[in-house]
């Protein structure tokens, strides 16, 4: 009779036991794995420059299955350090990511040293949001690593202090940005279109596509709305028509290479039409099937230092 008593004890305290050891797994997190996606436009218009030297758009976003790996881990000690594979992105506060978790703490009132672990995949300053996309995973990474519970519209506050396109990396999918990009509205994405990637080797940095942009002539502006429709309904031949850059004609100008290579993207069998993806200077092309597209890269490949076959993504964040 007292052994039977004792051994179910002994069972509830085992349970119990388990119970807690499964909390303690669970609630003490050390690191987190996120993925972070690039993007392109699909569509975009310069309104005006503000008084502030910022230029106010009208986009339309997409973000693509490429992406950057990121591993936030918690540290012993105090202070963020930056690991990365590529050997041209800096490892100190000029990083994206660096700025992102220094912010993370700061307003959050985090003491604990990180390790970010940064695989890049995203080829740099090429219009596709490589950055954006690693300070938008370092916030959302940091948020469930120290299981603050922040909201994304929260995550969207701090990310604007960052970078125009971090609010977007932050939601992904599809989704028109106004002001500099980071007044959003979300709009059902392409499902799964096979995007080919080509950039012919040149670095361009936003503020240099801005600069040579000349907005004194009167224009018609081109509606986002238009382009949105398409990419709702998905009608590829309708998003491929509308597709749009203002910042072309400027980074045109300075390398015609960019714009040889488009019209070399936009005869491709099966794509539907080609564009410069935001201050370029990679090119992207709309591609009716994975086949072509890959087909399409290999040669192109002869050519082009960088040629990514992605398709579209309904997410910009994943977390592992
Ligand atoms: P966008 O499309 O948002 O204008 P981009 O793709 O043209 O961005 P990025 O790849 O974000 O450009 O790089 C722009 C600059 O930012 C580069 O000069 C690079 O050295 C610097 N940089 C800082 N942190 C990062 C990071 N984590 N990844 C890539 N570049 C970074």
């Amino acid at each position: 009779m007292e052994e039977t008593k004792w051994k179910k004890c002994s069972q509830i305290h085992r349970s119990r036991c388990q119970q807690i050891s499964v909390l303690l797994v669970g609630g003490a997190i050390d690191s987190v794995n996120i993925q972070a996606h690039a993007k392109i436009n699909l569509h975009l218009e310069v309104v005006r420059k503000r008084k502030d030297g910022y230029h106010e758009i009208e986009t339309l976003f997409h973000s693509l299955t490429l992406h950057d790996n990121i591993e936030i881990r918690k540290r012993c000690d105090a202070g963020i350090r930056i690991d990365c594979n590529n050997a041209r992105i800096p490892l100190d506060k000029r990083n994206l990511a660096y700025q992102a978790a220094d912010l993370f703490c700061q307003q959050m009132l985090i003491k604990n040293g990180i390790n970010i672990k940064i695989k890049k995949r995203i080829p740099i300053a090429s219009g596709l949001a490589g950055g954006s996309a690693d300070a938008a995973a370092v916030l959302q990474g940091m948020n469930r690593l120290f299981e603050v519970g922040l909201g994304v519209e929260d995550l969207k506050k701090m990310g604007i202090k960052l970078g125009a396109d971090v609010p977007f990396c932050l939601t992904g999918g599809a989704g028109i940005g106004y002001g500099v990009g980071e007044v959003l509205t979300k709009i059902s994405p392409l499902d799964d279109v096979p995007i080919l990637l080509v950039n012919p080797g040149l670095e361009i940095s936003a503020a240099s596509a801005y600069q040579g942009l000349d907005l004194r002539h009167s224009r018609q502006l081109r509606d986002v709305k238009i382009s949105a429709k398409y990419v709702e309904e998905g009608n590829l031949r309708g998003v491929s028509q509308s597709l749009y850059n203002r910042l072309e004609n400027s980074v045109f100008q300075s390398y015609p290479a960019i714009s040889i290579l488009k019209e070399e993207l936009g005869c491709l069998p099966e794509s539907y039409g080609s564009l410069m993806s935001g201050s370029g200077a990679t090119v992207f092309a709309i591609m009716s099937n994975d086949i072509e597209a890959i087909k399409s890269s290999e040669v192109l490949k002869r050519k082009f230092p960088i040629c990514i076959v992605a398709r579209t993504s309904p997410f910009g964040l994943k977390i592992a």
